[in-house]
């Protein structure tokens, strides 16, 4: 077996509630230090940091790009943590996956079908967000372009979706994660982050999911998010992850978190 089909099983094991984590971008070595530090004293064992950035608007913080993808390898590297960044375009792809474990498609390049193709072409383990404005079965098919170039090393991440209502940035669709858990072969973790937008929705959006029986989850983690370069009123702080990972322990299914 492949290190990426052993990485992969470790990802789809019933028996783990796998918990990715860490900041929105990378902005310094110094940064994403501080963060993986923090995260594998709490047993974290995937590391998530933005390189290439797809921001809402263009004068925002667009990332370190590939500085950013090899300071994450570094870092990954030296706390024996797996990385994961996601790609916007083909020509991103090759150096992340040269140097990370993990490739992540944003929620906007969903329906980007050149780049799922590519990445289906590859061994990496991908993490396929929903559009915002994707249905399951747009969704589904969006993995399924993965899957037909031979990759079928898929996780599903439900992210929140686009509806009327304004009390969050978006709507989490736990029901998506239930439906899709039946009818794919592929986990489903969620993105609580991004599908709140404010910090205090996060833990029970991430408790939530835990209970409807979503096999992980992506969460932002910032160390001083005032200050946070991206995406900070919705990143945790150290204590508030701490307390996230307290609140899901009280969820007993028997799955350990890690
Ligand atoms: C992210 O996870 O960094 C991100 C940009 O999320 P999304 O694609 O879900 O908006
Ligand atoms: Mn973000």
């Amino acid at each position: 077996m492949s290190i990426s089909d052993d990485l992969y099983n470790s990802l789809n094991n019933e028996r783990v509630f796998n918990i990715i984590a860490g900041p929105c971008a990378i902005e310094s070595e110094e940064q994403i230090n501080k963060e993986a530090s923090f995260l594998n004293s709490m047993g974290i064992k995937f590391l998530r940091g933005g390189t290439f950035k797809a921001r809402t608007a263009p004068e925002s913080f667009q990332g370190l790009a590939a500085d950013g993808v090899r300071m994450l390898s570094r870092v990954g590297n030296s706390f024996n943590m797996h990385t994961i960044s996601e790609a916007q375009d083909t020509s991103q792809l090759e150096i992340l996956v040269q140097h990370l474990d993990i490739i992540q498609v944003g929620a906007r390049s969903m329906h980007n079908y050149a780049l799922l193709e590519a990445i289906g072409r590859t061994d990496k383990p991908v993490i396929l967000k929903r559009g915002f404005g994707s249905t399951v079965t747009e969704w589904i098919n969006a993995a399924n372009y993965i899957h037909r170039q031979g990759n079928s090393r898929i996780i599903m991440c439900e992210r929140g979706i686009r509806t009327f209502s304004d009390s969050s940035r978006f709507t989490l669709d736990l029901a998506a994660v239930i439906r899709v858990r039946e009818l794919t072969p592929w986990p489903v973790i969620v993105d609580p982050s991004h599908a709140a937008g404010i910090k205090n929705m996060v833990i029970p959006l991430a408790m939530a999911s835990r209970a409807a029986g979503a096999d992980g989850l992506m969460v932002e983690v910032h160390h001083d998010p005032e200050n946070a370069m991206s995406d900070g009123a919705q990143s945790l702080n150290h204590n508030d992850f701490k307390t996230l990972i307290d609140r899901l322990n009280l969820i007993n299914d028997n799955r350990q978190i890690y």
